[in-house]
């Protein structure tokens, strides 16, 4: 991952975050120690790539309103209630993304969370805010050697106990054991097993596997979150290779015969897998399928496919914010919901 601060690729630009409802420097977006979310875990976020297109001088963003769309219909899961319409979200981030002028791939990081100060975990007593801040991010993990990868020892946090389908900032307690044990035991990444013990996903992305032509990853209902990534995989295999996709439960020992394997998320991107509990995946080598769906996702998420432009939110850095709004047919006040 690449340092945290836009100053990388400008140092004259300040960086900015939205926070109780206001663009305000980094600095200034700090939090009371009795927060609940900070005590807690209360709170749901997303994840979402600014892909930086140099030629244009522009960030495309990825997907933006399916992730908004995602956070708003699972915060009411927790009781952590929408501060804001996702029109509004969505004009937020991009002027967010114009004012920190960050020429540079970037990760969007939007966060409901519950604060208040009351003590005690109880969800209604509390209020829902939203923040936003953004800074660079290069690869999350390595996309092109080829992962080795374990199947961890810890179980994946279940539906009944904190629904991973949420994106819940206190699930990642589980995401942080996962991924910590890996990299302890040598691993770059792991892949998590249900309670059932089938398979369930990475730490912090998705899984597929290729097998006989075709790619199987588990089913919504294997305590995954439901990628975005994951969706625009399924949809281009189909699309634009013919391959077809089943989603079903998955045993661990699948995960030793198949031909080809990858993670996928916005995080992650593409990453292929070229080991699973020291067993080579296929021969070891990257496979052929899983090299035709990376190129394919560069192509997607930098614009460079008509057919997928619904999916890509440009943003020109040299143009004004209000063109750049008008554009993308979200030119309106900035007023949060009363
Ligand atoms: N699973 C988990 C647990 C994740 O944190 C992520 C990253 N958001 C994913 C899967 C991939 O989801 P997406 O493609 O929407 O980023």
């Amino acid at each position: 991952m690449t340092a945290s601060h836009n100053s990388a690729s400008n140092p004259s630009s300040p960086e900015f975050a939205y926070f109780k409802n206001q663009f305000v420097p980094i600095e200034e977006a700090t939090i009371s120690v009795k927060t609940h979310a900070f005590l807690y875990g209360t709170s749901i976020f997303e994840g979402i790539r600014g892909y930086w297109l140099p030629e244009e001088r522009a960030i495309c963003i990825f997907r933006m309103r399916e992730h908004y769309q995602r956070m708003m219909r699972n915060s009411k899961i927790f009781f952590i209630h929408p501060t804001h319409t996702l029109e509004e979200y969505l004009r937020t981030t991009v002027s967010l993304v114009h004012k920190n002028q960050l020429a540079t791939d970037s990760y969007i990081r939007p966060t409901l969370y519950k604060t208040g100060n009351t003590i005690g975990p109880y969800m209604e007593n509390g209020i829902t805010e939203f923040c936003l801040w953004t800074s660079p991010l290069g690869q999350y993990v390595d996309i092109n050697k080829g992962l080795k990868v374990c199947v961890s020892n810890w179980r994946r946090v279940d539906d009944n106990a904190i629904p991973p389908r949420a994106k819940a900032g206190g699930a990642y307690m589980n995401t942080a054991l996962i991924v910590t044990e890996a990299k302890f035991n040598g691993f770059d990444e792991a892949v998590v097993l249900t309670h059932e013990g089938t398979v369930s996903e990475g730490s912090a992305m998705n899984l597929f596997l290729i097998q006989n032509g075709k790619l199987l990853t588990p089913g919504k209902t294997e305590n995954i979150l439901e990628g975005i990534t994951r969706d625009a995989v399924l949809t281009l295999a189909k699309q634009e290779l013919g391959i077809e996709s089943i989603e079903r439960t998955i045993d661990r020992t699948e995960l030793y015969t198949c031909d080809e394997a990858f993670f996928c998320g916005t995080g992650a991107q593409i990453a292929p897998i070229t080991n699973f509990d020291n067993r080579p995946v296929g021969d070891g080598e990257i496979g052929p399928l899983t090299r035709k769906l990376q190129n394919l996702y560069f192509d997607v998420v930098k614009n460079k496919r008509p057919e997928y432009q619904d999916w890509c939110t440009v943003v020109y850095l040299d143009k004004s914010l209000d063109e750049n709004l008008k554009r993308l047919g979200l030119a309106e006040n900035l007023n949060p919901v009363p």
